[in-house]
């Protein structure tokens, strides 16, 4: 330390330090300040940007180099965002659905404009490679626009009622404030997806987004805010809290917070859900996933290959739709293993930096995920398995690892039936499609799951009620890649919840069943005198 530098010039010596390895600061990175970001950023707003926690960094999964910094919130922060989040739902409540809608509308519009600026920064901060980051955007445009739509459908039913001059009827109203804690893998569409049917449907929303991706938080929020100032809306109607579990504790604990929405691992899932539960408050849970293609031998292998490989490799395994075991017919067994290994082989060089375009499989979010894939690979050679492809952490910066396939495991072997988030597939064999079934079945996640067959009563079976367990039951597609039309989510640990398309928006409300006597007289239901 240099003795003629007293401390303030030592602290300020510090951050200069701090600041000028930011990529933030690199032209490379210009899209960052377009999105309104800095070196020093607060990740916490309730209709004003003020945070009092600690202050920590970002970091860029390809190189692990701190993008910029944030101050993150602590619970009396939580404290002023509920509260304020509340007031704003006060007046949102009231402004009818179609008015709420539009202005939804306008989010998606917003959205449009920084489309690329936002995908490059969720590839930037997750690690996903721009295409899919770009896309992630893209599911938040097209559930605001799904949204607006919805604004003017949120219908409730009219029954004939038993009691002459009688009308009886339900009604939806908004829930009040949705607690949105999400996870890294989808930093961007998990709040979309949530924050456009929440505020279609009248409520308030408070976002815990994880804690290794605030800066798409911030980015995001910075965009809502624009457009709720615009229309004279409280902008703390969506109001975001950056922080760790602490964080999520006091939001997931706290009565006001009427629907807490959590996006994460089966593992916190459960404890949120005992929570939420405890104080009888709604949930909805969107957890883990392990997730089959099942391959007869009636499928068209031309479909197989390329289908595995963008559901095993794609987001480097680590979506929760992934694939992580192929159950392939003996009679086909040889061959897709064959070509898979080809397949996999052929994307080595496209192994990168996400943000270039010719980059197909980007690194893993941090070195913790290395940690678990190098131990779920050894774990499963100890159990009898064989690496046919893969198997290795690459020396470069970052947290890059090649794509795995493993054989010649049993199908219930421990390393199998857990979700390790990394791009490791388990090749299993079957020889009839009832036990294809049954090992698609056994697994404690119960989210995606897609059969390759080109027979018709194998279809029908799947889908039905001794088919798939799953809440997503595919035929032909990967088991990656949900469109928003349809309700999204799972069975079993996977939490059950539904979000996105069909009829979810429910989830976001409470139904009164009203009964209306517009007669002179009182009579009772099920005829009963009372006299
Ligand atoms: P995670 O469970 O570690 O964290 C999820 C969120 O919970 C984070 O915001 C975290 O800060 C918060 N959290 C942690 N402890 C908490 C506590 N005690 N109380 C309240 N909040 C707490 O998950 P992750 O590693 O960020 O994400 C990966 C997991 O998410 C995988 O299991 C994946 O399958 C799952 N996932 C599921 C879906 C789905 O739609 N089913 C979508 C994306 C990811």
């Amino acid at each position: 330390m240099n003795r003629f530098l007293n401390k303030g010039t030592i602290a300020t010596l510090q951050q200069f330090r701090m600041a000028s390895n930011l990529l933030i600061n690199d032209s490379k990175y210009a899209f960052l300040k377009e999105l309104g970001l800095k070196e020093n950023n607060a990740g916490v707003f309730h209709g004003k940007w003020a945070a009092n926690g600690q202050t920590v960094q970002s970091f860029a999964p390809a190189t692990n180099s701190p993008i910029a910094n944030v101050q993150n919130g602590n619970v009396q922060d939580y404290e002023i965002a509920i509260t304020e989040a509340r007031k704003a739902y006060n007046d949102w409540c009231e402004v009818p659905a179609p008015r709420r809608g539009e202005i939804v509308r306008q989010i998606g519009d917003k959205l449009r404009t920084q489309l690329q600026n936002l995908g490059k920064l969720v590839s930037l901060e997750m690690g996903k490679i721009s295409a899919e980051g770009v896309g992630e955007v893209q599911e938040y445009v097209d559930i605001c626009d799904y949204a607006t739509g919805l604004s003017r459908s949120l219908e409730g039913k009219i029954f004939p009622s038993e009691r002459p001059g009688h009308a009886l009827l339900e009604q939806w109203n908004p829930l009040g404030v949705v607690g949105v804690i999400s996870a890294f893998n989808f930093p961007c569409a998990v709040y979309g997806w949530n924050n456009a049917l929440a505020l279609v449907t009248g409520n308030a929303c408070i976002w815990k987004p994880a804690p290794s991706t605030p800066l798409t938080a911030i980015a995001v929020t910075k965009l809502v805010e624009e457009v709720l100032v615009a229309n004279n809306v409280n902008p703390a109607l969506c109001s975001l809290v950056c922080g760790e579990g602490d964080v999520g504790q006091a939001l997931v604990k706290d009565k006001r917070v009427n629907l807490v929405s959590f996006t994460g691992s089966s593992e916190i899932g459960k404890i949120v859900g005992q929570q939420v539960q405890a104080r009888f408050g709604k949930l909805l849970l969107e957890l883990g996933g392990n997730n089959a293609i099942i391959v007869n031998e009636d499928a068209d292998l031309n479909m197989v290959v390329p289908a595995t490989v963008f559901a095993a490799v794609g987001t480097a395994g680590q979506r929760c739709t992934t694939t992580r075991r192929l159950i392939i017919h003996e009679k086909v067994y040889d061959q897709v293993v064959e070509r898979l290994k080809k397949a996999y082989a052929q994307f080595e060089s496209r192994i990168g930096c996400p943000l270039d375009s010719n980059t197909i499989i980007g690194p893993l979010h941090n070195q913790q995920a290395v940690g678990k894939y190098k131990a779920s690979i050894a774990e499963a050679i100890a159990s009898g398995g064989k690496v046919e492809y893969g198997g290795k952490v690459l020396e470069r910066d970052g947290n890059f690892v090649l794509p795995t396939i493993v054989t010649g495991l049993k199908h219930d072997s421990p390393v199998v039936l857990r979700e390790t988030f990394a791009p490791i597939l388990y090749v299993l064999k079957f020889s009839t499609l009832d036990e294809a079934i049954a090992i698609n079945n056994e697994v404690d996640q119960g989210l995606s799951s897609s059969l390759f067959t080109t027979n018709i009563q194998n279809v029908f079976k799947w889908m039905g009620p001794k088919g798939s367990d799953c809440g997503i039951v595919n035929v032909n597609i990967p088991t990656s890649g949900a469109e928003i039309g349809g309700a999204f989510g799972g069975e079993k640990e996977t939490g059950g919840g539904r979000e996105s398309g069909s009829d979810s928006w429910r989830q976001y409300m409470r139904r009164s069943t009203c009964t209306i006597n517009y007669s002179k007289e009182l009579p009772l239901a099920q005829g009963i005198k009372f006299e």
